[in-house]
This record gives structure tokens, C-alpha cells and sequence, in this order.
């Protein structure tokens, strides 16, 4: 057990270390526009710097981006292995690109995406087709009728130069800017905090979920106008409202806005605040060429995939923090294996039930996969001791299923039946309700 924990380490470190920094200081020293650490609301867009125009030029050796902008923003450039990234990091930006754009590559960059990471902060991740440095990167200032322009120049490496260029020194500060984003998520609920004098508020308490976020766009359809992110945040927002009005339960929220929340935060949200209950809300779509599917599924953990689906699903799913710059995946976990092994073999009796339950409401009032029940390693499903369930609502990808996640009528039922199933399930087990830690 210890040699795997330590290997474990390693493997976090290493990752954390597969990055070379550079830091850029501009003629804007001043603070991003807008308030770090709060949510950002819809009437302060307007005063984060913009970004109007992005272009790839270049070949497979050097390659440049070019970022128009309307004011000199501060940023910070680093590469990332395994695979080959190059992340920009950037106070939050008002994106104003054309539909699209980042989809098709050039020279040393095969793709690219962009979006908000956290309040205050936005990020480019470039996705590489072999190692590469950034030779240099700077912002220059409005001149000859140009607006102010980020610029990254890629320059094609070998794997070893690559490797040399990763000393220790390098890593870039990932983790507190991940610690800002939870602590936001944490603030972004009201229900979560608690006033020093106010009695514990003893209900049981349910995280909700919604998948995805910010740069990680989830699944698309119609050419982008279909966002799975939009989509579960809408529905996430309306259950949170279901279930309050029960009076029954505390609700916190994983994310309340477009806001990109690591997996990995995401479960420490249920543990640090001993959740009763983890739901995760998602909509699928199938590959293209793969067939058409329908309906409702709900997931459970379970190491061995109860299907192939299952399975690429589970993939999919857990490609989040990569998508958004950052991979964790071989973070060390706080706790020992032998304890987790232990608390998860409850945890999974009391998460396939809610699994049962929520199939048995789900069932009479919305259409269901024709395997509705099924399990996979969905890494957000990972807390030990908190059930947790994963639902995808249906397929974008299949036209019913489309015109009933974005109706307002289907929306109401389902929030209705997950309600029920949630009253159902905290009524038989009212004695664990509040598991202590
Ligand atoms: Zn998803």
C-alpha cells in the first residue's frame, strides 16, 4: 500500500513539475476588471477586457497565435505533457470569437479552446501535436491601427529538450488558483455558510452537480448552439430550487455559473461537507456513426464498466480536467486505499439504491434508456463516503431527446421525479442521514 501511495505521489508531482512557466509582466500591471474570487454577474461582462479576433500562423516547426484584444491584459504561458499542451492563463475575458474558431489546428498546434477556468480567470488551452516550447510570448500595446494583440511563437522541440526544459522550478502555481475556484464554488451558495452563533443546520445535505463548465464545453450539438455545460447548469439550478422548497434539505452547488471545476474539486465539495447525497448531472451524446440511443441513464461507480458503453462514456466524462488544462488524474488521494475500500463498500450499497430509486420516479414520468441502470469509473462519482450517482438526462445527439432537454414542461417533470427519489430515499435511512466524518 505504501509503495503504491508513494508512487502515487510521484505521479502527482511529476505532473504538477511537467510544466514550463513563463511569466509575463506587461504594462498593465493593474488587477483584472472584475472581482476575483466572485461570481462574475451578467452586468460586469461588459467590463472584462474582450477578445475579438484569434489566428493560428505558421508551420509545423514555428507557429504563432495571435489573440486580438481590445486592452493589454497580464497573463502567464506554461507547457504541459502527456499529452502536449501549452496553457495560457488569463484574467477573465469577454470572449467575442467567432463560432468555431480553435476547431482546426495549424503547424504545431492541432486544436485550441478557450473560456473561463474561474471568476476572474480565463484560460487558453492549446492542444500540440509533439512537444514544443514557447519561445516567446508578450502582449503589445495598440499601435498602427492594430488593437492589442497576445502572442504566443511555438517552437517545435524534441521530447528530451522538452523534458530538460521541466526543472522543478518551473511548475507553474496551478494549485492555489484551484483552491480560489473551490473556495468560490464553496461562497457561491448561501445555504453553505454558516453564521458564527446560528444553531448547525442538521438536514441533510445534497450536492448538486452540473458537469462541465467554463472551457469545458461538455457535449455539442447544432454546431455549438447546444452546450451540454448550459444545459445541466439550467437543470442543476431548477432541482437545487425543487428541493429547497421541500424544506426538507441544504443544497450546495458545485458551480452556479459557467465556472470550470476540476473533478477532483468537485468531490472534495461532497467530503468537506459531509454530503449526504452527490448528484451529477450530465447529457450524453453518441459518436457519430455509432448508432442512436435515447433517453435517461443513471450511473454508479464501479470499477469494471457494466458495459461497453458505459465504459466510453466513463472516458469521456473524465476527460474534463484535461480539456480545461489541468491534469490531476494521478493525484494522491488523502486517504489510505484500505480505508477507502472499506467506507466505499457502504457508500455503494446506499448509491445504488438511490440509483434504484431515482430509476423507479424517473421512470413513470420521463423516457429512459433501455438500460437505464449502469456503472463505470466516473471519477467524480469517487468520494468515499458520500453516495453518488451520475445522471445523464438523454443524447444530444438524438433529436427527441433535444427537444425534451431544452423544454421547460420535461425540465419540470424531471426535477420532480429526482425530488421524489430523494424524499424516498432519505426516508429509509433516516438514521445515517448526517454520516459524521
Ligand atoms: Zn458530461
Amino acid at each position: 500500500m505504501a509503495n503504491r501511495a508513494n508512487h502515487r505521489v510521484l505521479l502527482g508531482c511529476s505532473l504538477l513539475c511537467a510544466a514550463a512557466i513563463a511569466c509575463v509582466p506587461t504594462a498593465s500591471q493593474s488587477a483584472p476588471d472584475g472581482v476575483p474570487g466572485q461570481a462574475s454577474s451578467p452586468a460586469a461582462v461588459s467590463s472584462f477586457p474582450t477578445a475579438s479576433d484569434a489566428r493560428l500562423a505558421g508551420d509545423g516547426k514555428q507557429t504563432r497565435f495571435v489573440l486580438d484584444l481590445d486592452k493589454p491584459v497580464q497573463f502567464r504561458a506554461f507547457a504541459l505533457a502527456d499529452p502536449y499542451r501549452v496553457v495560457v492563463d488569463l484574467p477573465q475575458l469577454s470572449f467575442k470569437l467567432a463560432a468555431g474558431v480553435g476547431s482546426a489546428g495549424r503547424g504545431l498546434v492541432k486544436a485550441f479552446r478557450y473560456g473561463l477556468v474561474m471568476p476572474g480567470g480565463s484560460r487558453i488551452v492549446f492542444d500540440l501535436t509533439g512537444p514544443a516550447k514557447i519561445a516567446k510570448s508578450y502582449v503589445l500595446e495598440a499601435a498602427n491601427g492594430q488593437p492589442p494583440r497576445l502572442v504566443i511563437e511555438l517552437e517545435e522541440i524534441d521530447r528530451t529538450a522538452f523534458v530538460q526544459m521541466l526543472a522543478p522550478e518551473s511548475r507553474p502555481e496551478l494549485r492555489p488558483a484551484i483552491a480560489d475556484a473551490n473556495a468560490a464554488v464553496a461562497q457561491g451558495d448561501s445555504t453553505a455558510a454558516l453564521k458564527p452563533g446560528q444553531a448547525p443546520d442538521t438536514r441533510p445535505l445534497i450536492v448538486i452537480d452540473p458537469g462541465h463548465g467554463g472551457i469545458d464545453n461538455g457535449t455539442q450539438a447544432g454546431g455549438g448552439d447546444f452546450m451540454e455545460k448550459h444545459l445541466v447548469l439550467g437543470f442543476g439550478l431548477a432541482l437545487r430550487d425543487r428541493i429547497e422548497k421541500t424544506g426538507k434539505y441544504r443544497v450546495v452547488m458545485t458551480r452556479t455559473d459557467d465556472t470550470f471545476v476540476p473533478l477532483n474539486d468537485r468531490v472534495k465539495v461532497a467530503r468537506s461537507q459531509s454530503a449526504a447525497l452527490f448528484v451529477s448531472i450530465h447529457a450524453d451524446a453518441l459518436p457519430r456513426g455509432e448508432g442512436d440511443a435515447q433517453g435517461a441513464t443513471i450511473y454508479t461507480l464501479s470499477d469494471k464498466a457494466s458495459d461497453a458503453e458505459a465504459e466510453r462514456l466513463a472516458e469521456t466524462e473524465n476527460k474534463s480536467d484535461a480539456i480545461g488544462g489541468v491534469n490531476l488524474t494521478d493525484e494522491p488521494t488523502e486517504v489510505a486505499d484500505i480505508l477507502i475500500d472499506l467506507a466505499q463498500r457502504e457508500t455503494k450499497t446506499f448509491s445504488n439504491r438511490f440509483a434504484r430509486l431515482l430509476m423507479g420516479e424517473m421512470k413513470q414520468t420521463v423516457r429512459m434508456h433501455k438500460h437505464p441502470l449502469k456503472s463505470a469509473g466516473f471519477r467524480v462519482l469517487k468520494a468515499p463516503d458520500v453516495p453518488s450517482v451520475l445522471v445523464e438526462l438523454g443524447y444530444v445527439s438524438n433529436k427527441g431527446d433535444r427537444e425534451y432537454l431544452v423544454s421547460e414542461n420535461w425540465r419540470n417533470k424531471t426535477v420532480g421525479s429526482m425530488t421524489q427519489a430523494i424524499d424516498a430515499f432519505f426516508a429509509k435511512r433516516v438514521v445515517t442521514a448526517a454520516p459524521g466524518k
